[in-house]
């Protein structure tokens, strides 16, 4: 077999050639690559390019998964003919001209290499009418020129209202690495997908249209509402499951936008979506603060949706980062990410479940569906001695859980009542009552201390656990702590702890049977074990399902519910409430 193709290590060139300047066109296509990295990289520049011309409306065409034609159009303020054939050179730009610009940035481009790289790796015509000229005869019609290898080779004119078309075709002729190794066309259409998706979430004053080969995937309406906009994009009516926010903190940032209740969570990422300054971002700190601001809310392996604009004084990101520009630097970042989970927690801790999952259907799928509903109130914001305060997302998911009227119990495990408004909440009464034990062991952990909980209720018999030699030890350092929660427990020689009294909470008769457990978890080398400690605590502890309840016991939870900061979820993330909702019960018995 011929050995000749093969790549051998060993063979490299032992001497080295004098040095000399790259051609262009090698180096061209070398920067090309870092901007461009696939055919939904192109889309990104041309729908950004779009944007920052003020474009109202952009349409962007797919074939080929990108490879044959890419096509975006925009009525956007044009390219004035003298200037058309220069745009697609290295570092030119209409957007910044000094350094100092990058620090009053209000551009999604500024480097100036975008039209650049592209024409390195593709043929790009560009046609263009500049605004200035619109109405002003046939001599100033549309100006257009194609260009191959970044040389002209072919331009023009034609008739067209305001607004620029960059075609791109045969990405990547010229790279053929690249080429390989962009095997499936589907890919990049859903790569696409995705992105206009976000942009257009990002933009919602803007219409967008996707067509991916002659198909229309996506149409939005630009009413500038986006929950309206969410609901095109994903086609089901999310009116009444999407929670306005909007806080700001004086003049250093404001965050607004939607957060879907738990009912929308979804099985991966695509969902949640972060604008900073217009720019859709992967700010690595900003994401990892949104997954911490809902774990433990939501089931794992659950994402929100949710669109987030956080608008900051451009002089405060640095955007200056990374060629495709999806990287940006806070100044005050933790302002910003305690700011994030605070709003994220405050929808997800309070929204029930609904008896209906959705499920966001393919984009094969078209039928649209208006939203009803009405809007919902935002967050209200308050201003403390702290800095920002956010309060319940809900309308008072407390006071309703408080007014609260008790049915019956189902199946011993579920409190069925009535909301003031006529409508129905189903309560698992061992998640509610795990939820109001895990809150007031935190609170008392924390010093705030509660009467119920201060009293440790004494076990006749203590209670003998044996931990290995690593947990003992771990142990022993603990104890005070778990004395301040009740946990009476000493070291009785060698591994072996004796447990004389537990946290007197009601149920605290169910916890003798679980203290191997709980040692176990109060010996656990984590940095989050006494929060694991809590909910085992809480869990062992609660109300089993199988007991039964009196109206007058299902009253006493729902009020304690009532009084806990987060209602609507379980410790572990799972729902606590289930509400059938007046226009829920309205629509399905067709009254
Ligand atoms: P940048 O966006 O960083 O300035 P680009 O290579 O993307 O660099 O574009 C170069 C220039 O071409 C822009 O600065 C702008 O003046 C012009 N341009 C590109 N696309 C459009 C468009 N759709 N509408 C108006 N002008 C455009
Ligand atoms: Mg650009």
């Amino acid at each position: 077999m011929s050995q000749t193709h093969t790549y051998d290590a060993q063979q490299r060139t032992p001497w080295r050639a004098p040095l000399h300047e790259l051609p262009v066109e090698v180096a061209e296509r070398i920067a090309a690559g870092e901007v461009i990295e696939r055919p939904v990289s192109v889309v990104k520049e041309l729908v950004e390019n779009a944007l920052d011309a003020g474009a109202r409306e952009i349409r962007i065409e797919l074939r080929g998964g990108g490879l044959r034609l890419i096509r975006v159009t925009d009525d956007g303020y044009g390219i004035p003919e003298d200037e058309l054939e220069r745009a697609c050179q290295r570092h030119t730009t209409s957007k910044i001209s000094t350094f100092e610009d990058l620090s009053r940035l209000h551009s999604l481009g500024f480097r100036g290499e975008a039209l650049a790289s592209i024409a390195a790796i593709a043929d790009v015509t560009l046609l263009s009418r500049a605004l200035e000229t619109e109405g002003m005869g046939e001599e100033h019609a549309a100006i257009w020129a194609t260009l191959r290898g970044g040389e002209v080779t072919q331009r023009g004119r034609r008739a067209r209202l305001h607004g620029t078309t960059v075609t791109v075709r045969d990405l990547f002729y010229n790279v053929p690495a690249r080429l390989k190794s962009i095997a499936n066309p589907r890919t990049e259409n859903r790569h696409v997908l995705q992105l206009v998706q976000r942009y257009a979430a990002g933009y919602p004053t803007v219409r967008f249209s996707l067509l991916i080969d002659e198909r229309t995937i996506v149409r939005t309406s630009g009413t500038g509402e986006l929950a309206v906009t969410l609901g095109e994009l994903y086609h089901v009516p999310l009116g009444e499951m999407l929670y306005p926010v909007d806080v700001s903190e004086s003049a250093h940032f404001r965050i607004h936008g939607y957060i879907g209740n738990r009912v929308l969570a979804q099985g991966n990422r695509h969902f949640v979506t972060l604008f900073v300054n217009g720019r859709w971002v992967h700010a690595r700190s900003l994401h990892d603060a949104l997954e911490r601001s809902y774990r433990g809310l939501l089931p794992k392996g659950k994402h929100p949706l949710l669109v987030l604009y956080l608008d900051l004084p451009p002089d405060e990101i640095d955007v200056n980062v990374h060629p495709a520009k999806t990287e940006v630097l806070l100044v005050h970042e933790e302002a910003v990410t305690t700011a994030l989970t605070q709003i994220v927690r405050s929808v997800l801790e309070r929204s029930p479940a609904t008896p209906e999952a959705v499920n966001f259907p393919g984009p094969a799928l078209m039928s649209q569906r208006r939203l009803p509903g009405p809007r919902r109130r935002g967050l209200h914001v308050a201003e403390s001695a702290e800095g920002y305060k956010v309060e319940a997302a809900q309308p008072g998911t407390a006071e309703v859980i408080a007014q609260l009227r008790p049915l019956a119990q189902l199946q011993q495990a579920v409190i069925l009542a009535e909301a003031p408004d006529g409508s129905l909440y189903l309560i698992d009464q061992h998640r509610a009552h795990e939820r109001i034990i895990y809150e007031h062991l935190r609170h008392m952990y924390a010093g705030v201390q509660s009467q119920e909980f201060t009293d440790t209720h004494l076990l006749l018999e203590p209670v003998m656990v044996e931990m290995k030699r690593h947990q003992a030890d771990l142990l022993e350092q603990r104890l005070p702590m778990l004395r301040s929660l009740g946990l009476e427990c000493e070291r009785f020689g060698g591994r072996s702890f004796l447990i004389r009294s537990v946290p007197g909470s009601e149920g605290h008769e169910q916890l003798a049977a679980h203290l191997q457990e709980l040692a176990e978890i109060a010996s656990e080398d984590s940095t989050d074990w006494e929060d694991h400690l809590f909910i085992g605590l809480a869990c062992r502890s609660a109300l089993r399902r199988g007991r039964e309840l009196s109206i007058g016991e299902q009253t006493t939870l729902l009020k304690a519910l009532a009084n806990v900061s987060a209602p609507a979820v379980c410790p572990h993330g799972s729902p606590i409430l289930l509400h059938y909702s007046r226009p829920f019960l309205i629509e399905k018995f067709d009254w």
